[in-house]
């Protein structure tokens, strides 16, 4: 496999080659300019996929990619990478929060996408069938939004198939970050890739805007591990972590528009009914008490006091 070029759209490596280049593909009759590297190992070994900024502001993912793609030699890589920082373009040029601008869509609902939908939906079906569908293993990277503080978590989907869904969780371990949460919802970029069998997580390091060095290493660590692991690059096994899986994933969305007081931090440990925050009216009455659904931690939680109705406020893992 790693001897065929590495091939996608105009781009193409051959073994024992890198490039860093821009592809370009319609989205809505525009085109759309979507910078990525192209890693070719110049040893035989599987294909890694990994994506930055599908989330466009969540820039701890955004800083990790570029590390990878600039560091990653493809001498002796054993196997193929193909990094692709920031895949909502318009959504960074924006410092846009949740969506893409083009249509105000979260393309992670999206996945695999649609090649006759809307911006997202094209965009994701273009990224699905060029890049992500080459994935034996598949890496998108996030953090927490502009508007949210977040601890680091990895989500490893449970899509029904026992053997992608084991290798999912085996290098949900292997990137080393302490809570793994599963997910089964659809439309998520790790959900399309499971469903095609290529084995995906999601790492959640960053938050807010900031892109601290810890947090960016949390994804380029992990990254290390994980191609150790595939015995893409030398070092042998990384070290096993503590890793605690939280089987469930509690999320509370507003009701209303108003004003969300949050009342704890993310990484608090929390008990089922303990007040989280409340949602406030423009006079300051209480419209909504968000309660803990569970006894668990603190995963993410929003620390805008704007907050619009249906926005998330804050996930629980139990
Ligand atoms: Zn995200």
């Amino acid at each position: 496999m790693s001897n065929q070029t590495l091939q996608v759209a105009q781009l193409s490596a051959a073994a024992g080659e890198k490039l860093f280049g821009t592809v370009e593909f319609p989205v809505q009759g525009q085109p759309y300019r979507l910078p990525l590297w192209l890693i070719h190992g110049d040893q035989p070994g599987p294909t890694l996929v990994v994506t930055g900024g599908v989330h466009a502001a969540e820039y701890a993912s955004i800083a990790a990619a570029l590390e990878l793609g600039q560091s990653l030699a493809p001498t002796g890589l054993h196997g193929r990478v193909i990094v692709v920082p920031v895949v909502n373009i318009p959504g960074f040029a924006a410092r846009s929060i949740y969506v893409c601008p083009l249509d105000g869509k979260n393309p992670n609902r999206v996945f695999p996408g649609d090649p006759t939908g809307t911006a997202s939906e094209q965009l994701a079906d273009w990224l699905f069938r060029n890049v992500i569908s080459l994935a034996d293993y598949y890496v998108d990277m996030h953090g927490g939004d502009l508007i949210e503080e977040l601890i680091p978590f990895t989500i490893f989907f449970r899509s029904g198939n026992e053997q992608v869904d084991a290798k999912s969780l085996e290098i949900a371990k292997v990137f080393g970050i302490p809570y793994l949460v599963p997910s089964v919802n659809p439309g998520s970029t790790i959900a399309a890739a499971s469903a095609a069998g290529i084995p995906a997580i999601l790492t959640e390091s960053g938050a807010q805007g900031i892109w601290t060095a810890d947090q960016v290493a949390d994804h380029t660590n992990g990254l290390q591990r994980l191609m150790q692991h595939l015995n893409m690059i030398p070092g042998g096994s990384p070290e096993p972590t503590q890793s605690t899986v939280l089987e469930h994933f509690h999320w509370l969305r507003s009701d209303h528009e108003g004003f969300w007081y949050p009342q704890v931090a993310a990484g608090d440990t929390v008990h089922a009914g303990q007040v989280l925050g409340c949602v406030k009216d423009w006079e300051g009455n209480i419209l909504q008490t968000g309660h803990s659904p569970d006894h668990g931690t603190v995963l993410f939680i929003v620390s805008s006091l704007a907050i619009h109705q249906n926005d998330p406020l804050f996930a629980v893992g139990a």
